[in-house]
């Protein structure tokens, strides 16, 4: 899945964008500034296909890759920014509603988590819209390497509590380091079984 070049193929920014549902999907979501692009980036041995737009205000896009024969990665825009304007944040959050209990072809949200921070109340708001939505999500650890194992297992604990609470909740937790390539196949491989 992974062996051939991923592409990008489109950005959206209404419903009516979405490209045609002839396949699978799986999508991403996370904090700004969680390692979203840089965990994209290492899943599509891609440098720099997915690029941080960490910039409040602007188009919030749902950008679409396309994998050969596989299912589409959807990355979704990074959410929490303490400035950005409501009107923009209001628009998000409608499509980001409508694309999530509309699209039939997607199979599984991966949320990103800092493995420092664990699961704060700005992702607990997405993991309630997932539930609401019946997507199945899956958390996503993570900057592993920026933690000691201690700390690690700290984290999880509460991730793991944290998720007891969610329906949708898938109860695998990947710990992933884009920066040292822990979980990176795992990830891949969680995805190419998807059907
Ligand atoms: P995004 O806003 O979620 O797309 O986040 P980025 O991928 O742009 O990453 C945000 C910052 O975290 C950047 O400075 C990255 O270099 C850093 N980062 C991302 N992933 C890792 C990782 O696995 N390990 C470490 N140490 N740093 C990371």
């Amino acid at each position: 899945l992974f062996a051939a070049p991923v592409e990008f193929l489109k950005g959206v920014v209404a419903m009516k964008g979405l490209p045609p549902a002839d396949r699978i999907e799986v999508c991403f979501a996370g904090r700004s500034n969680v390692g979203k692009s840089s965990l994209i980036n290492a899943l599509t041995n891609r440098r720099n296909l997915a690029r941080a737009s960490n910039t409040p205000g602007r188009t919030q896009e749902i950008n679409y890759f396309t994998t050969q024969d596989g299912p589409y990665l959807v990355d979704l825009p990074g959410y929490g920014f303490a400035q950005a304007p409501v009107a923009v944040v209001a628009k998000w959050q409608a499509l980001l509603k409508e694309y999530l209990s509309g699209r039939a072809t997607l199979r599984r949200a991966f949320v990103l988590v800092d493995t420092r921070h664990g699961i704060k109340s700005v992702d607990e708001e997405i993991l309630t819209l997932l539930d609401r939505s019946a997507v199945t999500f899956q958390v996503v650890m993570t900057k592993s390497d920026k933690v000691s194992a201690q700390e690690r297992e700290k984290v999880l604990a509460q991730v793991r509590q944290a998720l007891s609470k969610h329906p949708a909740a898938y109860p695998e937790i990947v710990l992933t380091s884009s920066e040292k390539g822990e979980g990176i196949e795992t990830l891949r491989a969680i995805i190419a079984g998807l059907d």
